[in-house]
């Protein structure tokens, strides 16, 4: 199988409702066995994709592969897909045993081989020996591993996540994240999970697909995405930015807010003259000398939060908000109110269609 059959290949792929494009003539090839985030804002149509791939929902056009075979029309139970849904759906009226071993039970398996799978995947969610518990006695982290373990159950070739932390409490989620990227590297299971948070996208996912209104703005590796982010939005979306208008001036400058900045690289879609928006990380502007000119501009501070481990430092400038971090140790001896200025290294900014 070549490359590009392995994995999961979405082709003009659309599902409208009524008069929205929940999901807008998406061309798309997820690489096998990776670790997918779908991230967007609420209601850019990361649910009505997943869904479609796990074929809960038909599209209106377009096809959807998988290992090189069209799935389109394949009922979802046929696909091969464990599912865990924001709500967990977990059968309260079934101990957990019988919960993980449902699939399996209606497929017919005989009850030794269930008995033994529910085992292993009580081992591989870290929860032994608790089988017949009923569910009202578990926690929500250990419903959420339950869940997880019964849309295993079936040896899934695809397995599907809609916001599967999104009601736990933000340490538990931390912690769930990282037990859920690991589980995923042991299994090697294609996994497609969606979320809105970026920070979860970004501790999770090798591989990250950021969408707005139906349509997909940019996918890739978290970092470079991070690193070389396609327009503004995914500037805004993934992490934090700051973001200038500007304007090129030629291949090597642009101007804002009055000053002229180098950058190392304007993309060639952009030409003279064209309005655009520089990008600049809050790690990567320092605090200048008052008397440097080039690359900086003048800024006032409006805000300081000291968060113990990293220092916040909000600033206004031309209109525009801007934010510097750093550690503590690096904190300059400035105050709210006072005009400083800031130093926007050519090699952290970006300049990227606005
Ligand atoms: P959220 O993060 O809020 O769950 P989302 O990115 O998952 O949002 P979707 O749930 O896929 O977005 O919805 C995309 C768009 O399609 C939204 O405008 C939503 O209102 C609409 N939509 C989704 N499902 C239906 C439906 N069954 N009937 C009508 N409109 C729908």
């Amino acid at each position: 199988m070549s490359a590009s059959s392995s994995g999961i290949q979405l082709q003009a792929l659309t599902k409208t409702f009524g008069p929205i494009h929940a999901v807008d003539n998406i061309d798309l090839h997820l690489p096998a066995n990776r670790f997918v985030c779908l991230l967007g804002p609420s209601g850019c149509g990361k649910t009505s994709l997943l869904r479609l791939i796990a074929g809960l929902e038909s599209p209106d056009s377009g096809t959807i592969s998988f290992e090189g075979s069209d799935m389109t029309a394949i009922a979802p139970h046929k696909r091969e897909i464990g599912m865990v849904f924001q709500s967990l759906a977990l059968f309260p009226h079934l101990n957990i045993a019988d919960n993980i071993g449902y699939a399996l039970k209606i497929r017919g398996e005989p009850r030794d081989a269930i008995e033994k799978r529910v085992t292993e995947l009580l081992d591989l969610v870290r929860l032994p020996g608790v089988g017949k518990r009923a569910i009202s006695q578990l926690s929500g982290g250990q419903r959420q591993r339950i869940a997880i373990a019964r849309a295993l159950a079936i040896r899934p070739k695809l397995f599907l996540l809609d916001e599967p932390l999104s009601a736990l409490d933000a340490k538990l989620r931390e912690a769930m994240q990282v037990e859920l990227r690991q589980l995923q590297k042991n299994l090697g299971i294609t996994t497609i999970v969606v979320t809105h948070d970026q920070r979860e996208a970004m501790t999770m996912a090798d591989h990250v697909v950021v969408m707005k209104s139906g349509k997909i703005l940019q996918h890739g590796a978290p970092l470079d995405i991070y690193r070389n982010p396609a327009n503004a939005f995914v500037a805004d979306f993934i992490g934090t930015s700051n973001l200038i208008t500007c304007r090129v001036k030629d291949a090597g400058t642009v101007e804002a807010n009055g000053s002229t900045f180098t950058i190392e690289e304007i993309p060639t879609t952009l030409s003279e003259g064209d309005e655009a928006v520089l990008s600049v990380r809050p790690e990567e502007v320092l605090f200048a000398d008052p008397n440097k000119s080039e690359n900086t501009l003048e800024a006032t501070i409006t805000f300081i939060r000291d968060l113990g481990s990293q220092v916040e430092i909000m600033l206004e400038s031309a209109g525009q908000e801007l934010m510097v971090t750093m550690s503590p140790k690096d904190r300059p001896d400035v105050g709210q109110g006072d005009l400083v200025r800031l130093h926007l290294p050519a090699a952290a900014s970006k300049v990227i269609p606005k």
